[in-house]
């Protein structure tokens, strides 16, 4: 066995040569909720395991076998992250937000789950994630879809689904879970090992079985639609008309039920077949009893996640033209002496032009030589200073990608040309 130095298997650098596409990515996301009245919060990485337990389900695939976790030198049990709903609980409780009126925070960064590493499915991964804690009407969830489907539209992404559906209230869940329950148990010889453990422990997710032989039986099991109580119908009735007046199209999924426990009435995922079987980009919903649960004063709240990894893939994968490229100048410069007013302009240049991005040359190598380094940096203009320049208090510029004529300039003038 070598013992090469390498990263966890599951977990990914994120290079120089993709830097760009996340943080045009990441900033669109984040200016876009910003404008929506979001807030940017941060919670710890590590937090007790047990409010990962309490928030996400005991019967759920993260806490049955996704958590990395471990015991600290007095016993306790803390675990990284794998999703951002919790720690927001967490801290909109401890920090009693809710109080002073409706909460609405984004985050964003890293989560993990020990899952089989494979395309758009990683062990460390990052998600957007947003909650809007003490809002119960239907206007909100709406707002969200709306949100999403405006940064789909501000990316350039096609072919995304928005698929809905209720939980209804817990009462009837819990009412449903009950005629499910009987339902699979008339046909157990056709269930398979995970949804015969399911059908003790959390009978609803066996509507999400992707197993081919099971979906037959799924198709024919009662529907939750059939079961709803009145409020929870009405508030699904509303959300839909909402999604209608806004023209963002759906389909009611009756199967969508989600991975974590606390959901209940709205639920809904953006998916795409063009990643295979890791389609779903964005998945979310409503989680009334969760705040509560967790030992908070009853607070509604609906949030949603949307996977970093999964969005750049889909990004690449439909060739999305994305307008990263930002002008740039390359400052060749000649003999020891120019070296030092090099550093003056490079300064005067990074404050009068914030938005180019200006690579004062490092390399001290010939002429010939900085100008291969500027093509190389895809760089839009050189800034010459050489020995005459430097004598004369001026600047020559070079267009690298127009057959344009190398002018020169006063510093002033120069800065002028670049703004124009
Ligand atoms: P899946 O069914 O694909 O396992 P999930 O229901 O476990 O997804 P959520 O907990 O709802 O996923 O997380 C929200 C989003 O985060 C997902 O829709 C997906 O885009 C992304 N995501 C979840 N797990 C991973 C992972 N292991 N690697 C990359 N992205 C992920
Ligand atoms: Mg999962």
């Amino acid at each position: 066995m070598s013992n090469k130095i390498q990263a966890i298997r599951g977990m990914n650098d994120l290079l120089p040569k993709d830097s760009d596409l996340w943080g045009f990515v990441e900033r669109n996301i984040a200016d876009l909720f910003i404008s929506y009245g979001y807030k940017n919060i941060r919670t710890p990485l590590v937090e007790k395991t047990d409010t990962f337990c309490r928030a996400i389900g005991q019967a759920t695939d993260i806490v049955e076998k996704e958590m990395y976790s471990w015991k600290e030198s007095n016993g306790e049990s803390l675990s990284l992250r794998p999703e951002g709903t919790a720690g927001c609980v967490r801290m909109m409780i401890e920090h009693n937000l809710p109080r002073e009126g409706i909460q609405k925070v984004f985050y964003q960064g890293a989560m993990f789950r020990h899952e089989r590493p494979q395309k758009g499915r990683y062990r460390q991964f990052h998600q957007v994630g947003l909650e809007v804690f003490g809002a119960e009407d239907a206007k909100v969830d709406a707002e969200l879809m709306m949100m999403t489907h405006n940064l789909w539209q501000q990316l350039g992404l096609k072919n995304l689904t928005l698929e809905i559906n209720t939980l209804g209230s817990n009462e009837a869940r819990a009412a449903y879970r009950d005629i499910l329950v009987s339902y699979f148990s008339e046909h157990k010889n056709q269930l398979d090992e995970d949804s015969l453990r399911r059908l003790e422990t959390n009978p609803l997710r066996i509507l999400d079985s992707k197993n081919p032989d099971m979906q037959v039986l799924i198709n024919s099991a009662p529907k939750l639609m059939n079961h709803l109580d009145d409020d929870s119908a009405k508030h699904f009735d509303q959300f839909k008309a909402y999604l209608q007046c806004l023209d963002i199209e759906f389909v009611v999924n009756t199967r969508l039920v989600r991975g974590l426990d606390y959901y209940n009435r709205t639920v809904f995922e953006w998916t795409t077949t063009d990643l295979g079987a890791q389609g779903t980009i964005c998945a979310g919903g409503r989680y009334d009893g969760l705040v509560e649960k967790m030992g908070g004063n009853p607070t509604k709240a609906v949030g949603l996640a949307i996977g970093l990894e999964r969005l750049i893939l889909l990004l690449e994968e439909q060739n999305t033209e994305i307008a990263t490229h930002k002008q740039s100048i390359y400052m060749v410069t000649l003999g020891d002496e120019a070296q030092l007013k090099s550093m003056q302009i490079a300064a005067e240049l990074h404050n009068a032009l914030p938005n180019f991005v200006i690579y004062n040359d490092i390399s001290m190598a010939s002429f010939k030589s900085q100008f291969k380094k500027a093509d190389k940096a895809k760089a839009d203009f050189a800034l010459i200073l050489g020995e005459e320049e430097l004598n004369n208090n001026q600047v020559s510029i070079k267009p690298l990608k127009s057959q344009d004529q190398q002018q020169t300039f006063s510093l002033d003038e120069a800065i002028k040309f670049f703004k124009d």
